[in-house]
């Protein structure tokens, strides 16, 4: 079992398989990306697989693949296989935006994918395109589409901005609950590399969905950073709350990049590489290495200090 320092049992491995995204969206990635790491900095798929054994062996259960765009990254649907051929039972899922899904959902479904996140922040084609900066309705909804065809299990994350698509969030709830898929609307979080000036807090959101439906607060599952609540015909939306003081309590997540730095937290400087280690294929040190960063790893982020990680949600997967 893993345990970080401050005695959170640690059992969630999210890894960034790539930086780079086909989506430019106002709310994390700035118009021209400081840097793409070169390709052949980044780790293999052999290679994180090696990682990934391993975290499982130390109790890793749930896994999540996220980026940057995941499906940019040739062969993902092998690294998923690799995976869920290791351990059928680990809670293994992607978060992607769709733009690319239509093509790849079959694969993703046969290599033994079960779920995933979409990204959906506007069902109209022109804030759609506003956001992402490019024209990617159409894309996104075939992808969902072919997702859901296929057997996937969807959930859709949206981040709700202040007069771009806060006028949407029935509408969005609505189009979730009609195809029953839960929707979880992230609060959006401030960092160095968005341009946008504000999202809706939790409250405010609450107050949209409340203007039309009655809800309840359900209680909290286990350490899932959503908030669920239920509409009084049992569907349930989530909201992601990082504004809450509490946010960190049950942290139970810690995230790999495409290059091989383990990031203890989000808004966190501090990260460490088991890029050497895995090369070297010495996977002990891989495993003191992540123990290091584990007893790092802060009790609460550093969000709004000075010293706050000037790391962008492309590198680390969000
Ligand atoms: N490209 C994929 C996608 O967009 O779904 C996966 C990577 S993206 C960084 C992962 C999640 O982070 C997405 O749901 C996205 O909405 C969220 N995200 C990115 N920047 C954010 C921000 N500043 N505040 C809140 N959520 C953010
Ligand atoms: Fe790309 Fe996802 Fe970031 Fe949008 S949120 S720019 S789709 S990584």
């Amino acid at each position: 079992m893993l345990i970080d320092g401050h005695n959170r049992k640690v059992d969630y491995l999210r890894i960034s398989v790539t930086e780079r995204c086909n989506f430019r969206c106002q709310y994390c990635m700035p118009e021209k990306p400081f840097s793409w790491v070169p390709h052949e900095n980044l780790l293999t798929f052999e290679e994180l697989f090696l990682f990934v054994k391993v975290s499982i062996d130390e109790g890793i259960t749930k896994i999540r693949l996220t980026g940057g765009e995941p499906l940019l990254r040739k062969d993902l649907s092998v690294f998923i296989k690799m995976i869920n051929d290791y351990a059928p039972n680990i809670d293994l899922a992607i978060t992607t935006n769709a733009f690319l899904l239509s093509t790849y959902a079959q694969a993703l479904k046969d290599a033994g994918l079960k779920r995933l996140n979409i990204s959906l922040d506007s069902l109209n084609k022109e804030t759609a395109h506003y956001i992402a900066k490019k024209d990617v309705l159409n894309e996104i909804l075939a992808g969902i589409e072919t997702a859901d065809q296929v057997g996937l299990k969807i959930k859709i994350n949206c981040v709700p901005l202040q007069d771009i698509n806060d006028k949407e969030i029935l509408d969005l709830l609505e189009f979730c609950k009609n195809k029953n898929y839960e929707i979880r609307f992230i609060e959006f979080m401030e960092n160095s590399h968005a341009n946008v000036k504000q999202g809706l807090n939790s409250q405010e959101i609450q107050n949209i969905i409340a203007s039309k439906y009655k809800f309840e607060k359900t209680k909290k599952d286990g350490c899932s950073p959503s908030q669920s609540y239920t509409l009084e015909d049992g569907y349930i939306f989530g909201i992601i709350e990082p504004h809450l003081d509490n946010f960190c309590s049950d942290c139970n997540r810690i995230r790999l990049t495409a290059e091989g730095y383990l990031i203890p937290c989000l808004y966190f400087e501090d990260a460490l590489s088991i890029a050497e280690a895995i090369k070297k294929r010495d996977l002990g040190e891989a495993v003191n290495i992540l123990k290091n960063v584990l007893k790092n790893k802060p009790e609460k982020n550093k969000w709004g200090d000075e010293n706050n990680s000037n790391r962008a949600f492309y590198e680390t997967g969000g």
